[in-house]
């Protein structure tokens, strides 16, 4: 028996949902006006809502299916271990099998000799870590002004007090007293946006030389880290100029300053690779995880530290740091299970020869539609940038957002999950898709395009800025 079909009727569940349920990233009152979509279950790369209705995926959740839904397999892996053991913590000199099943694996998957794992329940802890410990590191080694870390205005890194503050959403700064002190931001590589007339590799390079800069405003030993994700996911899918990350890799070193990738979606698969930063010959320091590495199953996210942090943390005395849930049994489990998946079922391969090849040339072709600037895809993350005159690459006259919604609106209305930040639409679908999901994807992405560009021309909002 998958199915809850058992449920209430949906405008009873919805009545309740707005009665009770404050919904994360949500104006509530316009939610409980309309009501939320109730989804109830789903299989592969496809959700079922409460009106039966059988909607693609195209957004992996938030970027976290990475195997897709209903694999009995972590079901199994979850209940084994719920039975064996459902919890115990990994403080006080204690430690469990899958923790240190999934850490062992973990250091072998990913690159260089990131060898240590601190776990967290999922990436914005996982960042606050992060923050701590290259702090703690630097004191550690005589340097305890070494505490500046930047990060890049609209980077993603989680929602607590550090994961919001490392981000740069202004929206999310504006609310709550953020940022903390001693974290800075330098402009994001988004050429389509902010290049003008450069091309993307003259753009490339001055935007990472903005890191250079800022050390230098700064002073070398005040800076611990840099940290970035490999592509910028819910800032748009941004996928930064070639020229972008070689130069930001020959600054950190050139400047000793601790290099963090937040991989917490382009790991375990998304770009083709196992991680992100194998995509753009990276060589971070510590990695943040998160998502994929479940495939959303269970929460879990972690720190992979590289030796030399990990051992001049480990012979600094006690890190006064750690969550209930650090490497918690059942997620662990989950996690292996995910990974095994992965390995066994060649699904990176599957993503890296087959579906993202496939999506690709179908993808790209989307830029010949009249309402869209571009359309960039690496591996299985891809955008589309709308505007209204796409030889100027304008935005909207009416600001951001407008137009995205309409076509988001479309895009559920045409049983697609596409997601919009902006004007960007942008989609991160299961790395298990098959060129039939892509053919039914692209189908359903050009009729939304076609109704939001009929929409748009008929309200007169094709006007740019
Ligand atoms: C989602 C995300 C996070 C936050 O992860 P949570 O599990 O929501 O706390 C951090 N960094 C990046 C890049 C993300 O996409």
């Amino acid at each position: 028996m998958k199915d809850i079909t058992n449920h209430l009727p949906t405008a009873e569940l919805q009545a309740l949902d707005a009665a009770h349920h404050m919904h994360p990233f949500t104006a509530g009152a316009a939610l409980a006006a309309k009501g939320a979509r109730v989804i109830t279950a789903a299989s592969g790369v496809t959700l079922t809502d409460s009106e039966g209705n059988q909607i693609l995926d195209a957004m992996a959740g938030l970027w976290c299916v990475n195997i897709g839904y209903g694999r009995d397999d972590l079901a199994e892996a979850a209940a084994r271990q719920m039975r064996q053991l459902p919890y115990y913590n990994t403080f006080f000199q204690t430690t469990h099998v899958p923790a240190i099943a999934l850490a062992a694996k973990l250091a072998e998957l990913a690159p260089g000799d990131l060898n240590h794992v601190f776990f967290a329940s999922g990436g914005s802890d996982a960042n606050d870590t992060n923050v701590r410990l290259v702090r703690h590191y630097w004191a550690a080694k005589g340097k305890p002004e070494k505490k500046v870390i930047i990060s890049r205005k609209n980077a993603y890194h989680g929602s607590t007090m550090a994961g919001a503050s490392l981000g740069g959403m202004s929206g999310m700064h504006a609310q709550g007293g953020l940022p903390i002190p001693d974290i800075v931001h330098i402009d994001q590589p988004h050429w389509y946006a902010e290049g003008g007339d450069m091309t993307p590799e003259e753009f490339g390079l001055a935007r990472a030389r903005q890191l250079e800069q800022k050390i230098a405003e700064l002073g070398e030993d005040r800076v611990a880290a840099f940290i970035a994700e490999p592509i910028q996911g819910a800032g748009g899918v941004i996928i930064p100029p070639e020229t972008y990350w070689p130069e930001i890799q020959r600054i950190c070193d050139a400047h000793e300053i601790l290099l963090i990738a937040d991989e917490v979606i382009c790991g375990f698969g998304r770009t083709g690779n196992w991680f992100g930063s194998q995509t753009f010959d990276i060589r971070p320091d510590i990695m943040t995880i998160a998502k994929g590495l479940s495939s959303g199953y269970a929460p879990i996210g972690g720190s992979v530290v590289c030796d030399e942090v990990a051992t001049v943390v480990a012979e600094a005395g006690e890190f006064n740091h750690g969550y209930t849930y650090s490497g918690h049994p059942v997620s662990a489990a989950v996690a292996l299970e995910n990974l095994r998946i992965l390995e066994e079922e060649k699904i990176v391969e599957h993503a890296r020869d087959v579906a993202a090849p496939y999506l690709k040339a179908k993808w790209e072709a989307l830029a010949d539609h009249p309402l869209v600037g571009e359309a960039k895809i690496c591996g299985m993350m891809g955008s589309i940038a709308l505007t209204p005159d796409k030889a100027s690459r304008a935005a909207f006259k009416n600001g951001p957002g407008q137009i995205g919604l309409i076509c988001r609106d479309h895009c559920f209305g045409n049983n697609l999950v596409m997601r919009h930040v902006g004007d960007r639409m942008i989609i991160a679908p299961p790395l298990v898709l098959q060129p039939s999901d892509i053919d039914t994807l692209i189908e359903r992405a050009i009729r939304s395009l076609d109704q939001t560009h009929d929409k748009a021309r008929a309200e007169g909002l094709l006007v740019p800025a």
